[in-house]
């Protein structure tokens, strides 16, 4: 029998591996299974970023290897659409570093800056990659609750001196999963005089960017001070539906880049250059794809939110993201309410749970399928008369 290094046995469990595992078997059964439980956007690549690709596959250039932090003009690409987008300046030789989709930087940075027993900040919920890079780094979590009271943003004053100290980098997540909130100006500016006061990194993950629904999303960079104590990061998998093609960007303070970009050199050496160059495309094109796909979630969110109401769900209507955060009735637990709309009304939520303790009482719905499908959704949970 094999034996995986000890940090292996700090990896957490794919929480959501189950939820596959349950939806696949009311399917396999013959029922007509609604899945809102994950995060997979359902339209195709626009199609001139898919041309794109098709004409620069051929090009020889892209069948070397590429250099090893990527293309020089896929960096100016997402500069200038920050510039465009947000007013930032970036250097794209120091400022940008190109990943194999955001994930990997999120995975990567807590290696590149935790030592063990080092604290890392961590929302409450949140997104659950954050927690691998912490364990592969020996380090230690600690986390910022998520309250509705508080408009689903973290209350600094709550940490403990103790945590303050050994904190050295923290995340923050707007607009965001699972909560569907985004946050002001004033968060990102007192996040900032946080981080510097207690000496702790900010890793602002600003996968959801485009996609507000009542204002454009701020980014964490448009603050001064940002590129002083932090970095940012961005994908094209949700803003040019490219989940697939594994395309994202760390931007922000050079120090932090160039260690980002270190271990990027001994795990890969970029991604094909045929997709940078596709992805330099999404970038510099027309943004109307990216308008056209906003005015999508906002009607599914509209329709969504209209449906729950009519049914008697109370919930927050969502600000951004492609997510529904709903509570669950009195009685159930976020996974028992979550395995009832499976087993009785054939729709699958995710329950709460996965994203840390205070998801308890929650279930998150993708606005991931037509507004036919999510009204269908709504209705078959209103004939449980559960509200
Ligand atoms: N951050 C959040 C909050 C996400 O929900 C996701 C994807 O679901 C990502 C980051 C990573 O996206 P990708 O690795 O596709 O760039």
């Amino acid at each position: 029998q094999i034996t995986p290094a000890d940090r292996m046995r700090e990896l957490p469990a794919q929480f959501f591996a189950n939820l596959v595992r349950k939806a696949n078997e009311q399917t396999a059964l013959g029922h007509d299974v609604i899945n809102l439980g994950q995060g997979n956007p359902d339209q195709p690549t626009p199609a001139h970023i898919v041309r794109k690709l098709q004409e620069e596959a051929a090009n020889p250039l892209y069948h070397k290897y590429p250099p090893f932090s990527g293309f020089a003009f896929l960096k100016e690409a997402i500069a200038k659409r920050y510039k465009e987008d947000y007013g930032v300046t970036l250097d794209p030789e120091k400022e940008v570093a190109i990943l194999f989709g955001g994930k990997t930087g999120l995975v990567e940075i807590s290696q590149c800056l935790l030592n063990p027993g080092d604290v890392c900040l961590v929302p409450d919920p949140g997104y659950p990659d954050y927690w691998s890079g912490v364990a592969l780094a020996g380090a230690r979590m600690v986390f910022m609750p998520l309250r509705s009271s508080n408009a689903f943003l973290p209350d600094y004053s709550e940490l403990s001196p103790q945590d303050l100290d050994a904190a050295k980098l923290m995340f923050i997540n707007y607009p965001n999963n699972p909560t569907a909130a985004c946050a002001p100006s004033s968060f990102y500016e007192e996040t900032i005089r946080f981080a510097e006061q207690n000496g702790i990194v900010v890793a602002s993950d600003f996968a959801y960017g485009a996609l507000g629904f009542e204002e454009k999303p701020i980014s964490f960079l448009q603050h001064d001070g940002a590129k002083e104590v932090g970095v940012e990061f961005y994908t094209l998998s949700k803003t040019y539906n490219m989940a697939g093609w594994r395309v994202g960007f760390a931007l922000g303070n050079p120090d932090i880049i160039r260690v980002i970009n270190l271990m990027q050199d001994h795990y890969y050496v970029s991604l094909f250059g045929g997709i940078q160059a596709a992805a330099a495309e999404a970038l510099t094109a027309s943004q109307d794809c990216v308008a056209e796909l906003q005015a999508l979630y906002r009607g599914r969110r509209d329709a969504l939110f209209s449906a729950l109401q009519e049914i008697g769900w109370e919930a927050t209507p969502s600000q951004g993201s492609f997510f529904a955060w709903l509570p669950v009735p009195k009685g159930h637990t976020s996974s028992s309410f979550a395995d009832l709309l499976l087993q009785e009304a054939k729709v699958v939520a995710a329950p709460g749970i996965g994203f840390g303790a205070h998801g308890e009482g929650y279930v998150r719905m993708g606005l991931l399928t037509s507004e036919e499908r999510l009204r269908e959704a709504v209705q078959r949970i209103g004939r449980l008369n559960l509200f």
